[in-house]
């Protein structure tokens, strides 16, 4: 997990940043002795924690920070920018401004476009539903009954109407009951989830699209999950197909902090047409002074952010750019080949049965039995037998009512089956699914 390396980068790092600030020294008065038995407390504290950096932890959605973020963040701290105000940030902000040009060309938008960092995917899904309600007033925000559960909250903070839709049994949107939706005339707005957070299904983007020629609607792109499989070359020519359309979008959230190898506090929204812009009007008497340029705060509605966050990103992506066959692209592609491997090793074992084939990454299998009642109590051991011996899994309540056709002989004595959940971001889990399953079928059969 840490290396000497590492401190030894830091420390030539932050010997190289301060030769920019040639100036009279002053000592700011700290206790070393006082700090280091705080920290000595907190290091104890901390180990109680799942090891969320080792591929034996394929539970939650947990992918530790790139080192090359992680130490641009700990520099980047030093001088603690807030990319709130040119003033504040004065390399972080144009690192931002870089950074999130780099996520929309990703997703095929060169220019005209208009994004900026916020402090999650919470945050990012907030703004560009805030947005969707400024220029469809009062219309309603629709998103699969998959979607994350914070599109409900959020349409509740903004007071916009919010309509849930059906899904297949593969997790995804349904389409008819997105049509019968969308003939109602009142839907101002289609979330579609591009990997779900609890199964990694994509909903069918083209075909949402498609309905464009005949309603009138905008479409919200939530990859805060998925968005790096963009540039994923193995991945089904279906899930394909949707994730090609991303570019006719009208706005699009994406989580840096969870696939982009970036720590926690880094969400992206960006939209299509930098027209949005006119939304964020305010006046603040303290904040723009010192440039004419554009402010990030002035097109965000988050005040205070950490320039650590940009820097940490920019430096990311000097080192893994966002090409279709690079290193950041083979490291998605790994993840889905882990989905599938271990999907494999399920359905070559009749003693445990799997939700549908990954999409993405997430895997939702169970152990076998006569019905969702018993299943998910079979889950449950298994998720904690499994721990006990290092092996990290996540538990998933999935609707009885979208469970496919090979669920059918499965007594249905329960509106829900809990089931266990693999994420299998880290791009070196791809090489640990051998021992994962080994120690799973171990611990089963004790
Ligand atoms: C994680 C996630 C969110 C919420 O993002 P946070 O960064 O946790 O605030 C929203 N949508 C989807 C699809 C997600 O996976």
């Amino acid at each position: 997990m840490f290396n000497d390396q590492e401190t030894e980068l830091i420390k030539k790092c932050l010997a190289r940043l301060e030769k920019g600030f040639p100036l009279p020294e002053f000592k700011a008065e700290v206790n070393w002795t006082e700090i280091e038995k705080i920290l000595s407390v907190v290091a104890e504290k901390m180990q109680d924690n799942f090891p969320y950096f080792h591929p034996l932890y394929a539970g939650q959605m947990l992918k530790p920070p790139h080192p090359v973020a992680r130490i641009a963040y700990a520099m980047a701290m030093y001088i603690n920018p807030n990319n709130h105000a040119l003033d504040g940030s004065r390399a972080s902000s144009p690192m931002e401004r870089e950074a999130v040009v780099l996520l929309a060309e990703m997703f095929g938008w060169r220019d005209g476009h208009l994004g900026h960092l916020t402090g999650g995917g919470t945050m990012a899904n907030l703004e560009a539903l805030w947005v969707a309600g400024q220029s469809h007033p009062g219309r309603k925000i629709v998103a699969s009954e998959l979607s994350h559960y914070t599109h409900e909250r959020i349409t509740a903070v903004l007071g916009l109407p919010f309509e849930k839709i059906p899904c297949d049994h593969s997790g995804r949107m349904e389409m008819t009951a997105l049509e019968e939706a969308l003939k109602s005339g009142e839907v101002g707005t289609v979330v579609v989830t591009m990997g779900t957070t609890g199964t990694g299904s994509v909903d069918p983007l083209a075909e949402v699209l498609e309905l464009k020629s005949n309603y009138s609607f905008r479409v919200h792109v939530d990859a805060a999950y998925g968005g790096y499989f963009v540039l994923a070359e193995n991945l089904s020519s279906e899930t394909a197909i949707h994730f090609a359309a991303v570019h006719n979008a009208d706005s699009i959230v994406i989580d840096p902090h969870k696939h982009g190898l970036q720590p926690y506090g880094c969400g992206c929204v960006i939209f299509k047409d930098a027209e949005v812009g006119k939304f964020y009007k305010h006046d603040s008497p303290y904040t723009y002074f010192t440039s004419a340029e554009l402010h990030l705060g002035e097109i965000s509605l988050e005040c205070s952010r950490a320039g650590a966050a940009a820097v940490a990103l920019w430096a990311t992506l000097q080192q893994f750019p966002l090409d279709k066959g690079g290193a950041m692209a083979q490291g998605m592609e790994r993840c889905h080949e882990a989905g599938l491997l271990l999907y494999n090793k399920i359905i070559s074992d009749d003693r445990f049965i799997p939700l549908f084939v990954p999409e993405t990454d997430i895997v939702i299998w169970a152990p076998r039995a006569g019905s969702l009642k018993e299943i998910s109590a079979k889950s449950k051991v298994l998720f904690h037998d499994c721990a006990q011996n290092d092996l990290h899994l996540a538990l998933f309540n999935y609707p009885a009512h979208l469970l496919p056709d090979h669920w059918a002989a499965i007594r249905r004595d329960s509106e829900y089956v809990t089931c266990l959940r693999s994420c299998l971001m880290k791009w070196e889990h791809v090489d640990w699914v051998e021992e994962i399953w080994a120690r799973t079928v171990t611990v089963f059969e004790k």
